[in-house]
């Protein structure tokens, strides 16, 4: 039996290219090795206001992107989180679980919720119990998320622990998959935060949709440090950051980035950092043309049944443990 991979992204804002990096491209390597259930998790969207039309179109969007970035629905379960009822309601056990201090410790909601809680809503608070459903329904062995995620990660393995000790064994423990490389990929114009679909400032992020023209105007405005040597080096962010992502696209290793910028200025390394976005952008760009709505609906509908199937077991075995019917 393969092991089992449970994923995700909010289907908010534009995905940019660290969700690439840190995510998707991962979800896409593991995909053969692992039964893999990659989900568009529009219940965590609305932990902040969206538009509902808005909300609806990029559900769908986003599925588009997981299919054009390589994830196939003929080897993994690709499917829309409010498909499958049961990470509602598994959310609310966990909750009745959870404690207020554990998630009053989580660093996304002080960051989201800007530190006041009398304005930030309660699903943003609790938005990583509804994060250990899904992973948790799905009896995962292994989580890829970026360096952002983990904290909620731990979450989900002390509240898999603690149901487990109270009730009986009921779920996998998960263990996280965090990238050696490129599992925070930060702004171009702050890098001290990472890159984020909810930053106000677009200008941070180069989104897997920009045109090319855009892509270079980003890269060559992207902040950078003082000093001139294109090296990595952890006491100057802005390059290293810059770096990496070179590192990535191209599949160089550090010391070979290095080399090929060896007595070069940042204009020509900016330059080339372009070029090879806007390259490694084009063959994905024109793949997302290719699905149309029925097709994906086809592709989602399937999915949904798959996952409900493993999901509806799960729960059913949550619900006797705990006396409820
Ligand atoms: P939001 O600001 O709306 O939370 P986000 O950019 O954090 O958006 P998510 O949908 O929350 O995106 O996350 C999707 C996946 O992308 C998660 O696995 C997350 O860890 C990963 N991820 C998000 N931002 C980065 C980043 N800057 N570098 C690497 N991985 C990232
Ligand atoms: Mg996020």
């Amino acid at each position: 039996m393969k092991k089992r991979i449970f994923s995700g992204a909010q289907p908010t804002g534009e995905l940019h290219i660290g969700n690439y990096l840190g995510a998707l491209r991962n979800w896409v390597a593991l995909q053969d090795e692992y039964d893999s259930f990659y989900c568009i998790v529009n219940l965590h969207a609305i932990t902040l206001p969206q538009d509902p039309a808005v909300l609806r179109q990029k559900t769908l969007d986003l599925a588009r992107i997981y299919l054009a970035a390589g994830v196939d629905p003929e080897k993994a379960t690709v499917f829309i989180q409010s498909d499958v009822p049961e990470h509602a309601e598994l959310t609310w056990i966990l909750s009745c679980i959870a404690r207020m201090g554990e998630l009053e410790r989580m660093t996304q909601f002080k960051d989201k919720g800007k530190g006041n809680s009398e304005r930030a809503g309660v699903g943003l608070f609790t938005y990583p119990v509804l994060m250990a459903a899904d992973i948790l329904l799905y009896q995962t062995d292994l989580v890829p998320i970026g360096q952002d995620q983990k904290q909620h990660l731990e979450l989900t393995r002390d509240l898999a622990e603690r149901f487990n000790r109270d009730f009986g064994q009921t779920f996998v423990v998960p263990d996280g998959y965090i990238p050696p490389v490129g599992a925070k990929i930060m702004s171009l114009a702050d890098p001290s935060k990472k890159m984020s679909k909810s930053d106000e400032n677009p200008a941070g992020s180069i989104f897997l949709l920009d045109d090319p023209d855009t892509i270079t105007k980003k890269l060559k405005r992207a902040v950078t440090d003082s000093g001139t040597d294109i090296k990595f080096d952890e006491s100057r962010p802005a390059i290293t950051n810059l770096l990496t992502i070179f590192q990535l696209l191209t599949g160089k290793t550090p010391a070979e980035c290095e080399s090929h910028f060896e007595g070069k200025g940042y204009g020509h390394f900016k330059t080339e950092l372009a070029e090879v976005t806007v390259e490694f952008l084009r063959p994905f760009q024109e793949r997302i043309r290719q699905f149309d709505d029925a097709t994906l609906r086809s592709i989602l509908d399937k999915g949904a049944e798959r996952a409900r199937a493993v999901a509806a077991d799960t729960l059913k075995d949550v619900y006797s443990k705990v006396g409820i019917v």
